[in-house]
């Protein structure tokens, strides 16, 4: 049975006008190494969680707004909040937000006379409603947002005529352009740029966030980039490995640096949330030391939004299974901007990198499968194929060895636009970093509230290459990564994680 809503009846939640609190005891483990025999002691630690119930008017900037993702995000949202259907060659559509986790997935709250009781994800703390953000952003292209969402060619025509009206008006602003980070195939588009030193840039940025707010009255923005992936940014000491050498790069206008740190910097100095949506490495050492420091999210990297998620999914099944995956071969061809950019050798580098250390965790997990230090040979290949458009292909082979030195094949082909697959995704990672900036927590150790690192690893799920803190875990496995997510918000009302024990009915 599947309910709207619901509120926690327990001693340790109390709900105020403006907050939620929630005392939640932990249950973790403590390991010792005691001449050669490792003990596990369980341990539990009390936590409180405050959870702020006041759900701002959000403001979305996104850097490549007049993109494929930034302009089927932007259509998809109206679309819902208009309440527009449109007819397709099998049925009338309605517009929907699958593919969200947030909006279209659901949670086991427990069981009510013998069924189990599903409520919708949104449902376990107050969250931004999709359709009232605001959106807005950068693009280094001067299209509007209805011509881009044409140029895109994702959505369906009928869809596309009703979008218009509302998207014509739409114009991003210009953006910082550096045709040394992306393939020179893009220089064509960029007719929509901002001049100036790297630190007149940033300025720029700031001032543009400043005014979107204002403009739109939002209470608070959260910025993202989905614009083309960059090439790598060469870690230097001195230039950006931390902080003060990063800061001193900008003042002396280094050319080393991306202009995704860039706008990255702009919202770090501002406090406002930054995501980034592709696989560069826009969070160099300098300015994640920043972004500790001012206590300011930033979250990354890369949106996981097919293949890869598929990936994250069947290898922790068979690692998980006790077989050994020995080869995993990964194709795409694709034909949007995004491939194109793709195309030139030092941003696939990005894409490869990301997508390559995705398995890593999962085969650490099982030393009876892997030798330390072994791994199946992996590799990702990707070519640009127009005719294709946003309709990416993605040929996988995974080869395992089974019981008794008997091989198991496994291939899959996944055709699908790709933006549909990313729109939600974007969706969620800025609904949910708001939420997270809403919610403090201390152990019985610690004095005082605090919000999460501000390293979002919270937002692991939704993103490839989590971005993690220095010396903390990075998880893939996208059953783990999902389960952390909702018990973090479970315990913030007071609900044990899901168990899936079900012992009621043993
Ligand atoms: P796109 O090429 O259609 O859109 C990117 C936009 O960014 C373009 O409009 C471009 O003009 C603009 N742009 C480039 N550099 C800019 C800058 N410095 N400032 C402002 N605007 C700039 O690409 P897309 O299909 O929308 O994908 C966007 C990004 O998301 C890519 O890096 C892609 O790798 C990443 N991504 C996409 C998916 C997916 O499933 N669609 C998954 C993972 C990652």
């Amino acid at each position: 049975m599947f309910i709207e809503n619901f509120k926690v009846d327990s001693p340790n939640v109390k709900y105020t006008n403006s907050e939620i609190h929630s005392v939640y005891n932990y249950e973790t483990t403590e390991l010792v190494h005691n001449n050669n025999e490792w003990i596990v002691k369980p341990k539990t630690v009390k936590y409180e969680f405050k959870t702020n119930t006041h759900v701002p008017k959000l403001g979305v900037m996104l850097v490549g707004w007049g993109g494929n993702n930034g302009s089927t995000l932007t259509g998809g949202v109206i679309a819902n909040r208009e309440g527009i259907s449109w007819a397709t060659k099998d049925k009338i559509q309605q517009a929907n937000y699958f593919g969200s986790l947030t909006q279209a997935s659901a949670i086991r709250v427990g069981s009510f006379q013998g069924e189990e009781i599903y409520a919708p994800f949104k449902s376990l703390l107050p969250m931004v409603n999709p359709d009232d953000v605001v959106f807005g952003g950068w693009d280094i292209s001067n299209m509007n947002l209805a011509d881009a969402m044409g140029r895109a060619k994702v959505f369906d025509i009928e869809l596309q005529k009703q979008l218009r009206p509302y998207m014509e008006s739409m114009l991003p602003l210009p953006g910082i352009y550096d045709p040394d980070f992306i393939a020179a195939n893009q220089g064509e588009r960029a007719n929509n740029v901002i001049k100036g030193t790297k630190k007149e840039q940033i300025q720029h940025i700031i001032k543009d966030i400043k005014e979107f707010k204002e403009a739109n009255k939002v209470d608070r923005v959260v910025v993202l980039w989905t614009a083309n992936t960059e090439r790598y940014s060469n870690v230097v000491v001195g230039l950006n490995d931390t902080m003060e050498n990063l800061l001193a790069s900008v003042d002396r206008n280094e050319a080393e640096i991306s202009p995704s740190t860039l706008y990255a910097l702009a919202c770090v100095n501002e406090n406002i949330p930054f995501i980034n949506g592709s696989p560069q490495n826009t969070f160099v050492p300098g300015l994640i030391d920043l972004a500790i420091k001012k206590n300011s999210l930033i979250g990354g990297d890369d949106f996981k939004s097919g293949q890869t998620k598929m990936k994250s999914v069947l290898v922790d099944f068979l690692v998980g299974a006790g077989i050994k995956p020995t080869s995993i071969v990964s194709y795409n061809h694709l034909g949007n901007n995004d491939g194109m950019n793709l195309s030139a050798p030092q941003t696939f580098r990005s894409k490869e990198i990301s997508k390559s250390n995705v398995v890593d965790d999962m085969v650490n997990s099982n030393g009876i499968l892997f030798e330390p230090g072994e791994h199946p040979d992996h590799v990702v290949v990707i070519k640009y194929v127009p005719y294709v458009a946003d309709s990416k292909r993605a040929m996988d082979e995974y080869t395992s060895e089974i019981f008794m030195g008997g091989r198991n094949t496994i291939v899959l082909h996944n055709t699908c636009e790709d933006s549909l697959l990313a729109a939600p995704i974007i969706l969620d990672l800025v609904l949910l970093a708001e939420l997270s900036t809403r919610i403090q927590f201390k152990n019985d150790a610690e004095a005082k509230f605090h919000s999460f690192h501000p390293v979002a690893t919270i937002l692991s799920y939704l993103t490839k290459a989590p971005l993690v803190p220095p010396g903390t875990p990075v998880v893939n496995a996208l059953s783990k990564q999902r389960a952390m997510l909702e018990n973090i918000l479970r315990a913030c009302v007071g609900l044990a994680p899901e168990n899936n024990m079900i012992l009621e009915y043993k």
